[in-house]
């Protein structure tokens, strides 16, 4: 008889709590998941998913107009934001039951409810009072939205859990922030019908993107909102039904809505840390080892909540690799060195490896190709837009050390790409590789002369 009610006990539903779940149970492990929320965690419920529909709900718009050039005749469209709300909600609910079916059939035991840790192998459940002994705990609690910054009425905004409750289109929105979950939302409201502003208290937005991409990001922000870099918030006050912001230069903006996103922060108030000795960083997540190991050997964490990458297809290859580990009996880390990421901007953003600065900074030095050009589709739609290709170059190796792409569907194309440069693809390779015609991608294997650069003194 085993001294353990369980082998492992996950706390959260998340991404990463599901799949080390599952894998570990695949593995034989008795497992034992609590979600106090929805199974699914943020990505599914109210994150990636959801957003993304929302983002293709945008898109029409653009579709609609550009289709006059091709001789479409389209009535004035109508949105209707309550169809779109229920039709995305019931994906989630559907989503959020295969997250269940799926760990059920593996043999987890679900517990709707919050769990906090009692010692190093003890789980306490909070509304049943019960107090399951583990074998080990795996924390995968993720993060939340921060209602930042912190200044007189900033209660009044909403974060990105609340912009999926709305109710209505917001007529006019006030967004804040200059990261991934800003940027898409902003773009998401500009595109559905909304006066949009944005507004970062940085001069450009994405900070730690490649520059020249982050410039191509604000000239097309700027044509679809009302686009402020530079300027802060100093107060929100609700005057006349409306919410009105007022910023550093003095300007006030009246909206219906104000989102708030500027960070996310890990999940780790009341959970137990302190009970058994963990302490969190200065970002207030749990420091792991490259296997997750907490400094409590019992104790594991993956996803937001160790703060590494925040993103869904990382926190589910460190619950992959957790489970792999530990039960699996094949030890294996994460490389987070190289993680491809899409901004679901309108237009889309895709990137793999370095931006300019920090290659030039590691490699010394490096070639840049580039490609920048009106979309095939752009001249009989008549839209201005342009996309933005870069492909940097290791001079001493030949390797493709940085791919960043400004345009529609960068999200398809940097995945493909990414395996290229994950397999440590030349520039060579990319040359030998034969183009698709006619395609946007095809630039990238087509690029022939690098961009004339002056190399750091004393580089080369
Ligand atoms: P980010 O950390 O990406 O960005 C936060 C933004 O808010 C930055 O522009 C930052 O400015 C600004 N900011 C921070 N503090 C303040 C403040 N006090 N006042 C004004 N501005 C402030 O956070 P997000 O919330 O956008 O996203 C959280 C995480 O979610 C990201 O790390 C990302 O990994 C993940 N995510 C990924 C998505 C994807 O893969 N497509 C989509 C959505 C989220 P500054 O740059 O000056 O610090």
């Amino acid at each position: 008889m085993s001294a353990f009610d369980v082998d492992l006990f996950v706390i959260g539903g998340g991404s990463g709590g599901v799949r080390a779940a599952r894998i570990a149970a695949g593995y034989g492990a008795r497992v034992m998941l609590a979600e106090e929320y929805r199974v699914g965690g943020t990505c599914v419920i109210r994150g990636c998913v959801p957003k993304k529909l929302m983002v293709y709900a945008g898109r029409f718009a653009d579709e609609f107009e550009d289709a006059a050039g091709f001789g479409w005749t389209v009535e004035k469209p109508r949105f209707d934001w309550a169809t779109l709300k229920r039709r995305r909600d019931a994906e989630v609910t559907r989503l959020e039951g295969i997250y269940d079916a799926n760990l059920l059939r593996a043999g987890v035991e679900i517990v709707p409810e919050r769990a906090v840790i009692e010692d190093r192998n003890t789980v306490r459940l909070l509304k049943s009072g019960r107090m399951i002994r583990a074998e080990r705990i795996l924390v995968a609690v993720g993060a939340h939205p921060v209602k930042e910054p912190a200044v007189p009425g900033i209660d009044l905004a909403i974060t990105s859990n609340e912009v999926f409750e709305l109710e209505s289109l917001p007529e006019r929105i006030l967004v804040i922030g200059g990261g991934y979950i800003a940027v898409e939302f902003a773009g998401v409201f500009a595109a559905l019908g909304s006066r949009t502003t944005l507004l970062h208290r940085g001069d450009k937005l994405l900070r730690g993107f490649d520059d020249e991409i982050r410039d191509a990001l604000a000239e097309a922000y700027g044509q679809r909102m009302d686009l402020r870099l530079g300027r802060t918030l100093r107060r929100i006050e609700r005057r006349d039904g409306m919410l009105c912001a007022q910023l550093d230069d003095g300007s006030d903006i009246r909206v219906d809505q104000v989102l708030v996103a500027t960070g996310r922060r890990p999940n780790v108030d009341g959970l137990g840390l302190d009970r058994v000795g963990i302490d969190t960083d200065a970002a207030g997540a749990i420091p792991v080892d490259a296997y997750s190991q907490t400094t409590i050997p019992s104790i594991y964490a993956v996803g937001d909540v160790t703060n590494r990458a925040n993103l869904t297809p990382v926190a589910i290859r460190e619950g992959h690799a957790f489970a792999d580990t530990v039960y699996g009996g094949k030890p294996s880390c994460v490389d987070h060195r190289l993680i491809p990421t899409a901004v679901f901007s309108t237009p889309e953003i895709g990137v793999v490896g370095h931006n300019e600065a920090a290659a030039r900074a590691i490699y010394g030095k490096i070639d840049v190709y580039k490609a920048r050009f009106r979309p095939m589709k752009a001249t009989l739609s008549g839209r201005d837009e342009r996309i933005l290709m870069k492909v940097l170059v290791d001079c001493a190796s030949d390797r493709v050390v940085g791919v960043h792409i400004f345009g529609h569907d960068a999200g398809e194309v940097i995945q493909a790409v990414g395996i290229a440069v994950t397999m440590g693809a030349t520039k060579a390779d990319f040359d030998r590789t034969i183009a698709v015609h006619p395609t946007a991608a095809e630039e990238l294997v087509t690029m022939r002369v690098p961009e004339v650069t002056k190399h750091p003194v004393g580089v080369g």
